[in-house]
């Protein structure tokens, strides 16, 4: 797929107040830090789209974004930053969780994981769940740049062990790198396909 056109829609902090679902929607969550905004930046050739390096967690909104007049890239706020409040930690769950339980249009979420990094509970849990209430979902090992590719082959096959102890058939993945673009072809492919 070509990115034509995106554009920032608006930001929001309420899921009824998000825009009316009348196109296929996308999300993208991670743990903060992961590399989300520039992954989506790189994905949508557009430098500044999404703002990369906020202060973890501090704002909590869910970003639309409008690509190729046809579909929503959606932003949603990190989790797991090691300063938060166990308060504000509680209102991310609830709003995240309504959000994808409830959002008619939201054809896939992009789950991103750091291909550095060995397999987090809190990233494990989240697929968990998201497996469990039959959201669909793909992972997205993102960084692949910052090491051999035989490091990052570790890191999915761990991932995988790990996930197979709950699905009998474990997501797809990707292997993304920001600062290459590698990955983003074929992760804008797969949104391409399932929008026909
Ligand atoms: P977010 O908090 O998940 O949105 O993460 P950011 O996109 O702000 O990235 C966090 C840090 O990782 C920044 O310093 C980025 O420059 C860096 N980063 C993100 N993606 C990549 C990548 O693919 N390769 C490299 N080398 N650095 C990256």
């Amino acid at each position: 797929m070509v990115i034509k056109t995106a554009t920032f829609v608006c930001s929001n902090t309420r899921i009824d107040k998000l825009p009316a679902p009348e196109m296929p929607e996308y999300a993208f969550i991670g743990r903060s830090n992961v590399g989300k905004s520039s992954l989506i930046n790189a994905l949508t050739g557009h430098r500044h789209l999404a703002k990369t390096s906020q202060t973890p967690g501090k704002t909590q909104l869910i970003n639309h974004f409008l690509i190729n007049d046809a579909w929503y890239l959606v932003d949603l706020p990190g989790y797991g930053f090691a300063k938060a409040s166990k308060g504000s930690r509680a209102a991310w769950e609830k709003f995240i969780r309504r959000y994808l339980l409830q959002r008619e249009n939201l054809q896939c979420v992009f789950v991103l994981i750091d291909s550095r990094h060995d397999p987090q509970r809190i990233d494990l849990d989240f697929c968990y769940w998201l497996g469990e209430k039959g959201v669909p979902f793909m992972l997205v090992f993102t960084k692949a740049d910052k090491q051999s590719q035989a490091k990052s082959d570790g890191t999915i096959a761990k991932f995988h062990r790990a996930l197979q102890q709950w699905f009998e058939e474990v997501p797809q993945y990707f292997l993304t790198s920001a600062e290459t673009q590698l990955g983003c072809e074929q992760l804008l492919d797969v949104i391409d396909d399932i929008n026909r």
